[in-house]
């Protein structure tokens, strides 16, 4: 179906950061467009599905068994020696799930319905209007036919390998080594450490450059993968490796679905907006350096996002200068510790595995600290035990410093 129509904004991509922006801008009365190439809404699934319960504040959507699939009371890290360092989360006030993606993007695209936004399916968006420096709207392939669709702001929410900015004239691409390719199979009849525990696993054998995970999704049905960076082989033969020579875990098992993608694992992009347009989620490489997480940043990017595009409609100016409140706010509330969660990441690609298992021993007399660094939070801390601990592996900490 076809809305031909001008708007207030179009949004590319109806993935979490485009649904969420479109929930908001609907609901406060923005004429709102989401259009996402794709035929169906939140398929393929390319996602672990793990989301931290702090992020359920961005919500608009019934909290439900549809797509809330298992509560998250802790995680079990295994480092490569096979050490395993394990944390409940929940004494910590922090809890998680892992959540049907598909059921979950559905849900907020009838919520963004519901509030007034028109959606688009099947249409590719291949080009900007631009006019006297501004974007104003799209041109996209809707089936066959080529359309132009007429907006005040494009927020271009265009996922990982995202062109929207780029024609725009921002640059956001990246070092081919910042991305990580994930590859996963959802199994049946997994022997799981714990239903409501995570399993991560550090080890190069596996997982070079990134991690395996084993996301439960029931009492033995689970997510298992792995994100990989710059390695030999594909993600898939790591994953499959582990599955081999885990096998205790896995003998009963069988794969029911098998999921592919790739994570920006970078530093998110520097400019968020121009005259017209604005850049949230992946796009803008916002997924979290670290664990490559990037539904819940998506969410809150999108809502801040959202909060000063529907200022600058009211005050009919869609300039770069006014638009550049999102990009001030957003790397405030997130950006920062975006970018130290980076240089922690560029700290633990610099160690080896008998590196990585000093580590973990640290680690290990405190385990909350882990959960601290993820976030930003502690770096001094951090260094202080090494310096006491493990000073061979200060010449690599020098970035975590940077302010
Ligand atoms: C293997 C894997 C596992 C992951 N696991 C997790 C996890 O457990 N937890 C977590 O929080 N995150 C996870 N992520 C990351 C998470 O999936 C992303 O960070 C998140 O999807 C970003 O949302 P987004 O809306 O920015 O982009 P996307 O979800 O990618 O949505 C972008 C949308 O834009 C559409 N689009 C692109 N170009 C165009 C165009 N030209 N015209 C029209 N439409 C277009 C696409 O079809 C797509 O629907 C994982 C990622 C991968 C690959």
């Amino acid at each position: 179906m076809k809305f031909e129509e001008e708007f207030d904004v179009v949004i590319v991509g109806a993935g979490p950061a485009g649904l969420k922006c479109g929930v908001e801008l609907a609901k406060n009365g923005i004429k709102t467009l989401i259009v996402d190439r794709k035929q169906q809404i939140g398929s393929p699934k390319r996602c672990g599905e793990g989301l931290s319960e702090r992020w359920f504040k961005f919500l608009d959507i019934k909290i439900s068994k549809d797509w809330v699939k298992q509560k998250i009371t802790g995680v079990v890290v295994y480092s490569p020696n096979k050490k395993y360092i394990e944390i409940d989360t929940e004494k910590i006030g922090r809890i998680g799930y892992i959540i049907e993606r598909q059921q979950f993007e559905k849900r907020l695209a009838e919520e963004a319905v519901r509030r007034g936004a028109k959606i688009m399916l099947k249409t590719n968006v291949i080009d900007l209007i631009k006019e006297n420096g501004y974007v104003k709207g799209v041109v996209a392939k809707y089936f066959n036919e080529t359309i132009k669709i007429r907006s005040k702001i494009v927020v271009a929410a265009d996922g990982v390998d995202s062109r929207i900015p780029r024609i725009a004239g921002i640059n956001t691409a990246m070092n081919p080594y910042e991305f990580a390719s994930g590859f996963q199979y959802e199994m049946a009849n997994v022997a799981l450490y714990n239903p409501n525990y995570i399993e991560i696993y550090f080890s190069s054998r596996y997982a070079p450059g990134g991690y395996v995970w084993i996301f439960p999704k029931g009492e033995d049905v689970a997510n298992v993968g792995l994100g990989v960076r710059n390695a030999k082989k594909s993600a898939k033969y790591y994953l499959d490796l582990f599955i081999k020579e885990n096998w205790e875990k896995f003998k009963n098992s069988s794969p029911i679905e098998i999921n592919a993608g790739v994570v920006p694992v970078t530093k998110p992009v520097d400019k968020l907006i121009s005259n017209g347009l604005v850049i949230v989620g992946d796009s803008a490489r916002m997924a979290h350096p670290l664990h490559g997480g990037g539904i819940g940043i998506s969410l809150e990017a999108a809502t801040i996002a959202s909060e000063v595009i529907k200022e600058a409609i009211v005050s009919k100016d869609y300039s770069e200068k006014f638009l550049k409140k999102f990009e001030e706010k957003w790397y405030e509330t997130r950006g920062k510790e975006l970018l130290k969660a980076y240089r922690f990441r560029r700290f633990l690609e610099r160690l080896n595995d008998e590196q990585l298992n000093t580590l973990a021993d640290i680690f290990i007399d405190d385990p909350k600290l882990i959960l601290d660094i993820v976030h930003g939070r502690k770096i001094e801390t951090f260094l202080k035990l090494i310096t006491q601990k493990a000073p061979k592996l200060l010449k690599f900490a020098a970035s975590l410093l940077k302010t």
